[in-house]
């Protein structure tokens, strides 16, 4: 079951698809969809949303972690899915081929998870050969008002499979965004209205909704990013949190062994501005601790 609802504007407009909940234990967003499926009144709007409330309910009830326990897969790698595939390539086919299929412009809605400490941001494709739907969602990434804006992609074509939900609707022609915005499992009143703001906005951009847009107005492009990984098992120590303005060589944080005793140091590769951090002690070798984005 996944949980959608379509709003019908009473005037002719566009079709905006918004899903939330893909990760399901990202709450900001989910909760913020819940919000504004109160909001929303189609009486007062040009055009037709879709919202999926929930994309991925087997993980949110089971407060699962990135992946679908049904079939331990990610559902935003699997994209564009398959009809008779395991339960998140399902869901994967059933937004790719009945929701993105429909859309003018698409929305997916993320937070930085239970793990991660994330610095809100929007983001969108950037591919050369793809000029004007590239720009396009660079002006629906304005008009969602982050400051920071994550340019994903940039490169001539896309030519591995779409695995990202908004992917998916960019190799349609479909201009499509992400939001980031929301951390560490919480529902914080702030960051859910901050979500709700930013799709507003985007709706009057869209003139979907009357009233003008709120663009953000000093944008910080991030056209690379750098992850951060653990060398080592055990425990991870770090002051940092997102939005921290680090260099190339400082000391991020260390890690240590079961027992306390200090492993490694953990060494800033860039300069640059943590975009996502792990805040809490289990590491495993391999795991991401940092996000960093290259800021000029
Ligand atoms: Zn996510």
């Amino acid at each position: 079951m996944i949980p959608v609802t379509v709003y019908h504007g009473v005037r002719k407009g566009p079709v905006l698809g918004i899903t939330a909940g893909v990760h399901g234990l990202e709450y900001a967003p989910i909760m913020a969809a819940q919000a504004l499926s109160k909001e929303l009144d189609p009486t007062k709007m040009s055009g037709t949303v879709i919202l999926v409330q929930i994309a991925n309910v087997p993980a949110f009830l089971n407060r699962s972690l990135r992946v679908n326990p049904l079939d331990n897969k990610n559902l935003n790698r699997v994209f564009p899915g398959k009809a008779n595939g395991t339960s998140s390539e399902k869901i994967a086919w059933i937004i790719s081929d009945q929701i993105i299929s429909r859309c003018n412009y698409f929305l997916d809605m993320h937070d930085g998870d239970a793990n991660g400490d994330l610095r809100p941001y929007s983001g969108y494709y950037n591919y050369f050969d793809k000029p004007e739907v590239s720009e396009k969602a660079k002006q629906m990434a304005l008009a969602l008002g982050f400051d920071y804006i994550v340019q994903f992609g940039n490169e001539q074509s896309l030519t591995e499979a779409s695995m990202y939900c908004s992917r998916e609707a960019t190799r349609r022609n479909i201009p499509a965004v992400d939001i980031e915005c929301g951390r560490m499992g919480m529902v914080e009143e702030k960051t859910v209205q901050q979500i709700q703001q930013a799709v507003k906005s985007l709706l009057r951009y869209l003139k979907m909704l009357d009233g003008q847009p709120n663009p953000v107005q000093h944008p910080v492009l991030i056209g690379k990013r750098t992850e951060v990984t653990s060398q080592h098992t055990g425990f991870f120590y770090s002051d940092l949190t997102s939005g921290d303005y680090v260099q190339k060589g400082m000391k991020l944080g260390y890690t240590t062994d079961f027992f306390g005793a200090k492993i490694a140091e953990v060494t800033c590769p860039v300069d640059g501005v943590i975009l996502y951090k792990t805040f809490n002690p289990p590491i495993k070798k391999g795991d991401g601790l940092f996000n960093i984005g290259h800021i000029k």
